[in-house]
C-alpha cells in the first residue's frame, strides 16, 4: 500500500512552506508534489512562536502566521496546497527511510516513494534526560519547538501570573521567553552556566548591555551554574509546596510510572533552591538527522550538502537547520540554526532542482536577529576575531565588527534604522580589508555607512575576447566581476535586512 509522487518534501516546518512556494512558482502539476509532516498543522513561522505567540494582548494565532507571511508573501493556508494540487500528509511521523529504494516509511504503515526527496526535518529540543536530570514530564516544565509546546506554555504562563519562573539557558529561547514571561506579569530568574547570555553570540560587553535592561525588568540573573534537579509535587501544585524526601521519591516514582507532576522547586548544583510555578527550558536543538544516519553523508552534526543543497545522494536535498552546507563567504561547511537561512535554502534546493542550468552555488550572507522588549538587533556574517565595539552603549544604538586575518566578516547592531542595517549587511559582505583597528572603532557606524555608499558603476557584460587578447581582457574583465560582485552584494543585503523588517511582524 503506498503513493508516488515526484517530489516529497520530508518535514513540514520553514523550509517545507518555502519550498512549496517556491515550486508552485516554477510550475508543477497537481499531485507532483508532497508534504509529510509530524504536526497537525500546514507549515507556519516558527519565530512567531516564541514573540507574537506568547503576548498577552492580541496574540498571534494559526492561520495567521503560516509561511510565507514572514518575508510579506502568500500566506499558505490548508486551502492553498489543496488548490495547487500539493498533497499535505499531516499529523504523520516517518519512522523510516530508504534512500537507495526511495521510499519514506510512515507511522501509519503507508510507503511514500519519490523520485527527488527534500528533507526539511529541521530540529528538535534538546531535553534535560539528556543532561542526567529528570523531570521534562512534569506538567508545569515547558519546552518551545512547535506549536504544541506553544500553547502548553502559554496556558502554564497564564496559571502563573503574579508567580516564579525560572528559565534554564541564556539563549535564544531563554532571553526571548524571559521577556515574555515579564511581559505576562511572571517574576522571572534565568539560570545558565555561561558567564554571560547569549554566549555563542554576544560579546561580554553587548551581553552586559541586555543584562542590564532585563535586570531593571525585574530578572535575575544565575550564571555559571547548571540545574541539578527537581523538587515534585504529584498531587497538584497546591497541594503540598515542599516535598520531604519521601514524598520526592513517590512523586519522582509517579511520573515513572506516567502520573503528573508539579515541579515545586528548581535546585542548582552550586545548591541554591529556587521555588518555581514553571519552568522553560531552552537548551538548545539537535538536527533531525536519525532517519538518515549511515546513509547519507553527515558534517557539523547535520547532513551535508553541497552548493545546490544536494546530498550524498543525488536524488536528495536537504535544507534548513538539518542542513550542513558550503557558506562560501567563510570557505567552510556550516549548519545554520536560523529562520533566513532555512527559507533561503529551501528556495535554492528547488531552484536547483527544477532549473539546474541557471541555479549556481548557494551564496548565502548568515544573518540572524531578535526582538525583546523594545529592543531589536541585527546580525550579519561571521563572529571570529578581533571585536570592535562602537557606539553609545548607555544609549540606545550600538554594535561590534569582527574582524579576521584583516578582514571584517561580521556586523552585529541594536537600535539601527533601515539604511543602518542594510549598510551593516553589505558591509559584512564585502569582507573589506581593514588596516587599522582603532580607526574602525572610531568610525564605528558610519565605516559601514561609507563601504555601503560608495559609488557603484552600473554593472556591463564583460568584454568580447575578439582577438583572443587575454592579458588586455584581464582588467575590465576583473572590474566587471567586482562590479558586478557589488551589485549583487547590494541586493542580497537589501533582501536580507527586507527579510528582517519583514521578520519583526512575527
Ligand atoms: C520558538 C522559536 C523561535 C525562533 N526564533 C527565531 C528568530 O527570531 N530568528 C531566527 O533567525 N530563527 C528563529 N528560530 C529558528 C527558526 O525557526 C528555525 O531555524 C527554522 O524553523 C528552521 O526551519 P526548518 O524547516 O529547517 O525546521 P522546522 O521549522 O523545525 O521544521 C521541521 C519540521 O519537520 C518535522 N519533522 C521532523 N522529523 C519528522 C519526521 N520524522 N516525520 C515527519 N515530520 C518530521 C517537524 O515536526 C517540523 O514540522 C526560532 C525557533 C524557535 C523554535
Amino acid at each position: 500500500m503506498g503513493r508516488a509522487f515526484v517530489y516529497v518534501i520530508l518535514g513540514g516546518g520553514v523550509a517545507a512552506g518555502y519550498a512549496a512556494l517556491e515550486f508552485t512558482r516554477r510550475g508543477i502539476s497537481h499531485r507532483e508534489l508532497c508534504i509529510i509532516s509530524e504536526e497537525p498543522v500546514a507549515p507556519y513561522e516558527r519565530p512567531a512562536l516564541s514573540k507574537g505567540f506568547l503576548l498577552p494582548e492580541a496574540p498571534a494565532r494559526l492561520p495567521s502566521f503560516h509561511t510565507c507571511v514572514g518575508t510579506n508573501e502568500e500566506r499558505l493556508t490548508p486551502k492553498w496546497y489543496k488548490e495547487h494540487g500539493i498533497e499535505l500528509v499531516l499529523a504523520t511521523r516517518v519512522k523510516s527511510a530508504d534512500v537507495r529504494r526511495k521510499t519514506l516509511l510512515t507511522a501509519t504503515g503507508e510507503t511514500i516513494s519519490y523520485k527527488i526527496l527534500i528533507i526539511a526535518t529541521g530540529a528538535r529540543s534538546l531535553q534535560l534526560e539528556e543532561f542526567g536530570v529528570n523531570g521534562s514530564n512534569a506538567e508545569n516544565v515547558c519546552y518551545l519547538r512547535n506549536v504544541d509546546d506553544a500553547t502548553r506554555l502559554v496556558n502554564v504562563m497564564q496559571s502563573s501570573s503574579g508567580g516564579n519562573a525560572v528559565v534554564i539557558g541564556g539563549g535564544y529561547i531563554g532571553m526571548e521567553c524571559a521577556a515574555s514571561l515579564v511581559i505576562n506579569k511572571v517574576n522571572v530568574t534565568m539560570v545558565f552556566p555561561e558567564a554571560h547570555c547569549m554566549a555563542r553570540l554576544f560579546t561580554p560587553k553587548i551581553a552586559g548591555y541586555y543584562e542590564d535592561l532585563y535586570k531593571a525588568k525585574g530578572v535575575k540573573f544565575i550564571k555559571g551554574t547548571v540545574l541539578s534537579s527537581f523538587e515534585k509535587d504529584s498531587n497538584g501544585k497546591n497541594f503540598v509546596t515542599k516535598v520531604d524526601n519521601l514524598q520526592h521519591k513517590i512523586a519522582c516514582a509517579g511520573s515513572l510510572l506516567g502520573v503528573p507532576c508539579v515541579v515545586t522547586d528548581v535546585v542548582l548544583r552550586d545548591g541554591t533552591n529556587l521555588p518555581a510555578d514553571m519552568v522553560v527550558v531552552g537548551i538548545g536543538i539537535r538536527p533531525n538527522t536519525s532517519l538518515f544516519e549511515g546513509q547519507l553523508t553527515l558534517e557539523k552534526g547535520g547532513i551535508k550538502v553541497n552548493g545546490k543543497m544536494q546530498t550524498s545522494n543525488t536524488s536528495v536535498y536537504a535544507v534548513g537547520d538539518v542542513a550542513a552546507f558550503p557558506v562560501k563567504l567563510f570557505g567552510e561547511t556550516r549548519r545554520l540554526e536560523h529562520v533566513d537561512s532555512a527559507r533561503k535554502s529551501a528556495r535554492h534546493a528547488v531552484a536547483a532542482i527544477m532549473d539546474p542550468g541557471k541555479t549556481g552555488d548557494f551564496d548565502y550572507l548568515p544573518f540572524f536577529y531578535s526582538r525583546v522588549f523594545s529592543l531589536s538587533w541585527q546580525f550579519y556574517g561571521d563572529n571570529v576575531g578581533e571585536i570592535v565595539h562602537y557606539g553609545d552603549f548607555s544609549g540606545s544604538t550600538f554594535g561590534a565588527y569582527w574582524v579576521n586575518k584583516g578582514q571584517l566578516v561580521g556586523s552585529f547592531l541594536e537600535g539601527g534604522t533601515k539604511e543602518e542595517y542594510e549598510a551593516i549587511a553589505k558591509a559584512t559582505k564585502l569582507k573589506p580589508v581593514i588596516k587599522d583597528v582603532a580607526d574602525l572603532e572610531r568610525q564605528g557606524l558610519s565605516f559601514a555607512i561609507s563601504v555601503s555608499r560608495q559609488p557603484q558603476p552600473l554593472p556591463m557584460p564583460p568584454p568580447v575576447p575578439i582577438h583572443g587578447d587575454s592579458l588586455e581582457l584581464d582588467k575590465p574583465l576583473y572590474a566587471w566581476n567586482a562590479t558586478a560582485g557589488v551589485v549583487v552584494a547590494a541586493s542580497i543585503a537589501a533582501f536580507a535586512y527586507w527579510y528582517g523588517r519583514r521578520r519583526r511582524v512575527w
